[in-house]
């Protein structure tokens, strides 16, 4: 007679049941604006080590240039953000951004996986403009928040890295339609030829 294979479901939570929070737990917006903040400054700070690795490894002079601009400005990202910390009364402190180290992780694989040329630069485009999407995400919830609180002279910075993330994303297409994707088509159609 075969065993039951059914765990015992004492300890387990019905699905629909809430999460308990722990002491750390936000209790407010406010608590919880600061706690999307350090994600963001962690992302940030994470992202102005990785933008270099994805520049050296990019072929089109266009997107190599596109990403050593946004780098200069991640890292004055990273000052922005230090200046809202401070208008909060807050030291900046980050906190480790589970999303961003995934995307960045998936950006490495990409490069990996994909010869040099038109095609590893398509993967790149691809990988940066998720990072960019998840960041625009981030900044229009933050300056929405910093409203919400009062904090208009934070929401105005927060706004200004807004801008800038959608000037990247916009950038990286305008790259990915003038410069990239196409070669990455003829590339395909050469292989078919040999
Ligand atoms: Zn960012
Ligand atoms: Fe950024
Ligand atoms: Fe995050
Ligand atoms: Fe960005």
């Amino acid at each position: 007679m075969p065993t039951t294979t059914k765990a015992p479901q004492k300890n387990k939570k019905p699905a629909t049941k809430k999460e308990k929070p722990d002491s750390q737990a936000a209790q407010d917006l406010r608590e919880l604006f600061e706690e999307q903040l350090k994600d963001i400054y962690w992302a940030e700070k994470a992202l102005t080590k990785a933008l270099p690795k994805m520049q050296k490894n990019a072929t089109s002079e266009e997107l190599a240039e596109a990403i050593g601009t946004h780098l200069e400005e991640t890292r004055e990202q990273v000052t922005r953000l230090e200046q809202v910390f401070q208008l909060l009364g807050k030291k900046a402190q980050a906190k480790k951004c589970d999303a961003m180290e995934g995307l960045i992780k998936e950006g490495e694989g990409i490069i990996e996986e994909t010869v040099e040329g038109p095609v590893r630069d398509a993967g790149i485009i691809a990988a940066a403009q998720k990072v960019e999407h998840y960041e625009i995400a981030s900044y229009g919830t933050l300056a929405a928040f910093a409203t919400l609180l009062g904090e208009d002279e934070a929401a105005a910075l927060l706004q200004q890295t807004l801008d800038e993330e959608k000037n990247a994303d916009a950038t990286l297409t305008e790259v990915a339609e003038t410069a990239v994707n196409l070669e990455a088509t003829e590339e395909d159609d050469e292989d078919e030829g040999e």
